[in-house]
């Protein structure tokens, strides 16, 4: 018998802790999905680079964390909040959102965040990811295109294996289309993996790589913002490259997905 069947105390969740409903789920990889959560009512209005903050009961207790939404603004209320999730392998919150079906209550708040673009912003836009930190670049796209004023934008988006690419097929598509205005560079940091055979785009860390693009596609610091979202480390040390070649501090934005020298288990 398990805790749960055998504990009656366990307590229920409170009904009105929910507020909305996992609508969707599509697998890129064991432990890259991506999530679509649906208020009950009416969407609450957000501006794309924003995060909302999720949760689920388990066990009693309520546990949320924030998550950069991925969709365009427009779509909140037919399509839901879009959110692209690694599962981090350790008893918190994505191991439980991992065992959510489809149709499962969840409770979400928000928005916050103020990572988001400046209005009628011309100068280049150039966006900088590790993993799971593409997500609000994905919105900031599909928003400026959903307006018809997309921005000169290159999105260099770093993974250690090719399979883990998220939004790959999509940014290949717009990068097709001369209306998205959009130059895509995914690169990988672990080139002799037997998951990369095959793979013949770029090759290192999104820190080594981001000064050969501003290099190659002479991008100026006067001309170009810069936002960069994922991994503290990663942040950090694209942030030194960029001070390296001049570019002003007040030229580049970061969210940091967790706190600097935080491993998943210390
Ligand atoms: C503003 C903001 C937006 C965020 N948006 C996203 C998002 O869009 N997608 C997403 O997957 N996560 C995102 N996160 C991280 C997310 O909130 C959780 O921390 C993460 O999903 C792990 O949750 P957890 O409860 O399982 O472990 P936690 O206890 O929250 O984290 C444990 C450790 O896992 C590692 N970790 C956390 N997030 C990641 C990640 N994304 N990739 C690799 N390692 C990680 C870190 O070392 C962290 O210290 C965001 C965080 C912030 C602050």
């Amino acid at each position: 018998m398990t805790h749960h069947d055998s504990d009656t105390r366990v307590i229920e969740p409170d009904a009105e802790a929910y507020n909305a409903t996992l609508v969707r789920r599509v697998d890129l990889t064991d432990d890259l999905a991506y999530f679509w959560v649906k208020f009950d009512g009416a969407p609450t209005p957000f501006e794309s680079g924003q995060y909302m903050t999720t949760g689920v009961v388990t066990d009693g207790k309520l546990l949320q964390r924030p998550y950069s939404v991925a969709s365009a603004p427009s779509v909140a209320g037919t399509e839901g909040y879009e959110f692209f999730v690694r599962h981090v392998p350790i008893l918190r919150f994505t191991t439980a959102l991992w065992r959510l079906e489809v149709g499962h209550r969840m409770r979400m708040i928000g928005p916050k965040g103020k990572f988001m673009l400046e209005p009628d912003d011309d100068r280049t836009h150039l966006y900088v990811s590790t993993g799971t930190g593409i997500a609000p670049f994905i919105s900031m796209v599909r928003e400026t295109m959903a307006h018809r004023k997309p921005r000169r934008t290159i999105l260099l988006n770093g993974c250690s294996f090719a399979p883990e690419l998220g939004y790959r097929a999509e940014l290949e598509a717009w990068q097709a289309d001369p209306a998205y205005r959009l130059t895509y560079i995914p690169t990988i940091s672990r080139p002799n993996d037997p998951r990369n055979v095959g793979w013949t785009g770029r090759v290192g860390r999104a820190e080594q790589v981001v000064a050969d693009v501003c290099r190659d596609l002479g991008l100026r610091p006067d001309r170009t913002v810069v936002y960069i979202c994922g991994n503290p480390e990663m942040i950090l040390n694209v942030e030194r490259v960029l001070m390296d070649r001049d570019f002003p501090e007040f030229h580049v934005k970061k969210e940091l997905y967790w706190p600097k020298g935080k491993s998943p288990t210390g």
